[in-house]
């Protein structure tokens, strides 16, 4: 039972995230006149905040910088009447409807919940990697790619997303370094033969990267092999950080159906999770496609479906 002072926080549509599928859901939820509450996460915007500039989202044919693209996006979702709630959220009880919400300040109740909390890109936690993020060091390639023709780049990981960037980036980039820390990909067969007849591609193996150099821009890795334990500078212009990327789940743990990935799992051609009334868009539930339009697009489905659904409880 929720007492009363929690009564008047029960909303039609709570949205977990504010990147382009969480506001794309915003955006449909208002239009509906459902109401919707945004919790923002402390990363306000998702992940296109730590992009450059943006020139595969369609309606800008000059391009957009990333930060600028989400204010567009919220500005947009303002105009009709969006509430936004600051700050990250500390629990979430999906057990019975309405959904409770906890922040560090307030409970919010949902008689939808529409999860948009994104996917993070694991970096290898360099201060220097952080400092030169969207100035030569990137962690998606279908991103920024374009910047580097006619430059020299390296890849680190060897899983299939490192050689699916790599083999991306040769589109571009006049030389492709993967570094691998072991001798031994991970990657699938057809991944790793693919980056490896490609002419433009090469490996060092056993090696990471202690330090990226280069101020305002990347200049070189220094690396180190963990056999050998020698130290060598590279030079080049891009560094891509491929070493996977992790879904922000972990409230929903126990609680929601998750794939092997940890990626929360939606019914086909739905949005819907495995607890009705829960939806998810956008990376959180796609460690395929990861684009800022796939996820508008299926933040704009969980918005309908949130809205059916609601339908069903009169
Ligand atoms: P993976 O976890 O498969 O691979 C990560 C790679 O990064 C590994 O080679 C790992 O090394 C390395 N790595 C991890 N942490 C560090 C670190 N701190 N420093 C240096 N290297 C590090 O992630 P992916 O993103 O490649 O793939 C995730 C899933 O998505 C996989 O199941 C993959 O098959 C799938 N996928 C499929 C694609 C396709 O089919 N087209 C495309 C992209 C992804 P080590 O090997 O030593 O552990």
């Amino acid at each position: 039972m929720t007492n009363s002072s929690d009564a008047k926080n029960i909303r039609n549509v709570i949205i977990i995230g504010s990147g382009p599928a969480g506001l794309t859901a915003a955006l449909y939820a208002a239009r509906a006149n459902l109401k919707p509450l945004v919790i923002e996460g402390t990363q306000t915007g998702g992940q296109l905040m730590i992009t450059t500039e943006v020139e595969n989202y369609p309606g800008f044919p000059n391009g957009i910088l990333g930060p600028e693209l989400m204010k567009q996006m919220r500005a947009q979702v303002e105009r009709f009447g969006t509430e936004f709630v600051r700050g990250d959220i500390a629990a979430v009880d999906l057990k019975k409807n309405p959904f409770r919400v906890t922040t560090d300040e307030e409970t919010f109740y949902g008689k939808t919940l529409i999860i948009a909390s994104g996917a993070s890109a694991k970096l290898m936690g360099l201060s220097s990697e952080r400092r030169l993020m969207g100035h030569g060091v990137s962690a998606c390639a279908t991103c920024d790619g374009f910047f580097f023709r006619g430059k020299e780049v390296v890849v680190i990981g060897g899983g299939d997303t490192a050689m699916e960037e790599a083999t991306f980036l040769t589109k571009f980039a006049t030389k492709v370094t993967i570094i691998h820390r072991r001798d031994k990909l991970r990657a699938s067969m057809i991944m790793q033969d693919r980056a490896k007849v490609n002419p433009k591609i090469a490996f060092i193996w056993d090696t990471v990267i202690e330090d990226v150099k280069g101020d305002p821009v990347v200049t070189a890795v220094r690396l180190k092999n963990l056999k050998t334990g020698q130290r060598t500078e590279m030079k080049c212009d891009g560094v891509f950080v491929a070493i996977g990327h992790e879904p922000n789940t972990k409230l929903f743990a126990g609680q929601l159906k998750f794939d092997e990935h940890g990626y929360i799992v939606t019914k086909k051609e739905t949005t819907e999770t495995s607890v009705p009334g829960v939806f998810a868009a956008g990376d959180v539930q796609d460690h395929r496609y990861r684009q800022a339009v796939t996820a508008a697009g299926t933040g704009c489905m969980a918005a309908m479906d949130a809205e059916k659904y609601l339908e069903t409880l009169h």
